[in-house]
This record gives C-alpha cells, sequence and structure tokens, in this order.
C-alpha cells in the first residue's frame, strides 16, 4: 500500500461501521473482500447514482453487499455465489446483521443464473467474482441494466500484476491476467460505454450505459 494510500485508509477507519467487525475475519480466512477506499468509492456511486436495484456477482461472505444495502434502506440486492461454504456464511451474516428484506442470494454459478435473476430492471451491477470470466458476466446481465446505469468492476488491476505481467511466474496467474488485460481493453473500446478505470488498491473500473445505438 503506497504512504497515500494506508494516509487515507486509517482516515476512512476512524468512525469504523459496525460491517467492519467482519474484516479481521476475512483476512484471516483469506476472503477477498472489497478493499476500503475502493469500497468507499463504490458507496459514494451508490449516494449520488441512487440505485434502486444492484445485482452483485460474487457474495462471499456478504460483505459488500450488506455494505451496499447500508446506503440506503429502499435499495434491493440480488447476489449471487456458487460456493456453499461461502453462501451458508453469507446468509448467516445478512441475518446476523439484519438485512434479509434487501438482500437476496441465489446459489448458483453466475455463468448459469440468468434465469433465476429473471426480468429484473437493474441499476447498477457489480462484477467481483472468478476475474477470468468478467466479460462473460458482463455480456450475460447487461441486457437487464438501464441505460444510464452503472457497471462496477473490481480487482481489474489484480496485484499490480495487469500492468506489469512479466513478474509473474505462475502459469495459471498469468492466463487468468492476460484475460483481465483484454477485458480492459474490450470495456475501453466498447463504445456503448462511458469507462473510467480507477488506480485505487486492487483497480476498480466504472462504466456508465449509454444510450443504446
Ligand atoms: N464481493 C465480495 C467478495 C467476493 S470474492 C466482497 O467484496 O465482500 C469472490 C466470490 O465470487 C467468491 O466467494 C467465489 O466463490 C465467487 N465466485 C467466483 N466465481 C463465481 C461464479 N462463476 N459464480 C458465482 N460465484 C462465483
Ligand atoms: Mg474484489
Amino acid at each position: 500500500m503506497s504512504k497515500n494510500e494506508s494516509y487515507l485508509v486509517a482516515l476512512s477507519q476512524k468512525h469504523p461501521h459496525k460491517l467492519e467487525a467482519l474484516r479481521p475475519y476475512a483476512i484471516e480466512h483469506e476472503v477477498p473482500i472489497i478493499h476500503p477506499l475502493s469500497l468507499d468509492m463504490v458507496k459514494q456511486l451508490i449516494r449520488i447514482h441512487q440505485p434502486k436495484h444492484i445485482l452483485e456477482i460474487g457474495t462471499a461472505i456478504g460483505y459488500s453487499a450488506m455494505h451496499f444495502a447500508s446506503v440506503d434502506p429502499d435499495i434491493r440486492i440480488t447476489t449471487i455465489e456458487r460456493n456453499d461454504d461461502m453462501y451458508q456464511q453469507a446468509k448467516q451474516n445478512i441475518a446476523d446483521y439484519g438485512y434479509q428484506e434487501q438482500i437476496e442470494i441465489i446459489f448458483e454459478d453466475a455463468r448459469e443464473a440468468f434465469d433465476a435473476v429473471g426480468d429484473r430492471q437493474l441499476d447498477m451491477i457489480f462484477i467481483d467474482a472468478a476475474k477470468a470470466q468478467t466479460k462473460k458476466f458482463f455480456e450475460l446481465y447487461t441486457p437487464l441494466l438501464k441505460t444510464g446505469g452503472l457497471v462496477v468492476i473490481d480487482n481489474i488491476l489484480y496485484h499490480d500484476f495487469v500492468a506489469d505481467i512479466d513478474v509473474v511466474r505462475s502459469r495459471n496467474v498469468r492466463q487468468m491476467v492476460k484475460k483481465i488485460q483484454k477485458f480492459n481493453t474490450w470495456l475501453n473500446d466498447n463504445e456503448a460505454y462511458h469507462t473510467n478505470f480507477l488506480d485505487i488498491e486492487d483497480g476498480l473500473a466504472i462504466a456508465v450505459k449509454g444510450e443504446s445505438k
């Protein structure tokens, strides 16, 4: 973490949200929950954009979904998780923190969950699951997104590797990083979206859906 990031993280954690009780657990068990400054950015986007319905891909323990829900009691979130252990924990956490009315979890692989999501009209999509599949998720679910809606994608700079793939030794990681590079280029070239790519923590992309042509 850079000095600037450490400073801002310390500043933002001065008055921690009650959900921050979950962060030490996530770190200890290596659950890759969203980094703090990226989370602050996404929550601020939610305050500005005021989405009514958010689709999240990649629930893990329900941490980010509950944070998003905490912005406004009228927000409804559909979140998709394929791992049974994560799904069970998310269900428990969402009940413990009292967000059952706002958050619905679909226990399925997001590549196969289109019918379960159904004909919901989405104002925002947060993509944070298997990084090699981001483009698939984007193509599958953005038809449900309203014009002017947001797609936010986490980890687009994955561990500083996306900008510097030569340091990556592992073949599998290399493959994944290449897919992220491809996705970033594809999204940047996609004229149906206005996208900006942010160098915050593990990287965040914010794409706004334009008028369909
Ligand atoms: N958004 C969470 C973190 C998600 S971690 C937070 O910030 O708090 C990524 C999660 O995506 C993992 O729990 C993993 O099991 C899940 N996942 C990965 N690929 C998936 C897929 N194809 N369908 C559904 N869930 C997936
Ligand atoms: Mg993430």
